[in-house]
């Protein structure tokens, strides 16, 4: 089987991509290589990000890989947190304070409209390409559910009555932010 470096040392993100690949590539992590420094995410944009953390590790390695950045985009918010999502309540990236600092901002505010974006960033043979999805959904006034990660349990995605975290993995995968894009990758490595 092919295999394809995964350029992320976030466990729940590489299982939800593995499950999307499983069949066609041997997805490989940053782990599975030997390095565990957190990449710098230093940008003001999904794609500057996720261009980065593969250009970073592209040049560590010598490999192709692909690399993604993900952020919640609150419209009642200004799009926060958007590329701040990992350290919105500070640099400790504590989950449980992000969606604790989103639900306290949100006190009282009717519109809840959020959404997920995923960029996923490949680099193939030296050449660039960036792949996108998007989650539309609805900011929860407290937290639901025991699965996924991050902010899930408090964004129900549009059209279901769960929230991320109190879906199956594979449904999440469906509909998901990072499902899209990650699709939107494999159909495209199909054809190269
Ligand atoms: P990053 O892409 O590693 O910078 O992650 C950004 C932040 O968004 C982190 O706090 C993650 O926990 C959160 N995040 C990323 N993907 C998801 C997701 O699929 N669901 C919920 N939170 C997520």
């Amino acid at each position: 089987m092919k295999k394809i470096i995964f350029a992320t040392n976030n466990a729940h993100k590489l299982s939800e991509v593995r499950q999307i690949l499983a069949d066609v590539y041997e997805v490989v992590s940053l782990a599975d290589m030997g390095i565990t420094d957190d990449i710098p995410e230093p940008y003001d944009t999904f794609e500057e990000n996720a261009l980065t953390k593969a250009h970073t590790i592209a040049q560590q390695t010598g490999c192709d890989c692909f690399a993604e950045d993900t952020g919640l985009v609150i419209d009642a918010l200004g799009g926060e947190p958007g590329v701040k999502s990992a350290r919105y309540a500070g640099e400790g990236r504590s989950t449980s304070a992000n969606m604790e600092l989103v639900l306290h901002k949100m006190q009282g505010v009717t519109n809840r409209q959020a959404r997920f974006k995923t960029v996923v960033a490949l680099l193939l043979e030296g050449k660039e390409y960036l792949f996108e999805g998007i989650a539309e959904g609805n900011i929860l006034t407290a937290p639901s559910g025991g699965g996924g990660f991050g902010y899930d349990p408090i964004f129900q995605p549009l059209g279901y009555t769960q929230t991320f975290a109190q879906m199956p993995a594979e449904l999440k995968n469906q509909i998901s932010h990072r499902g899209k894009a990650v699709q939107k990758l494999l159909d495209f490595l199909h054809k190269v």
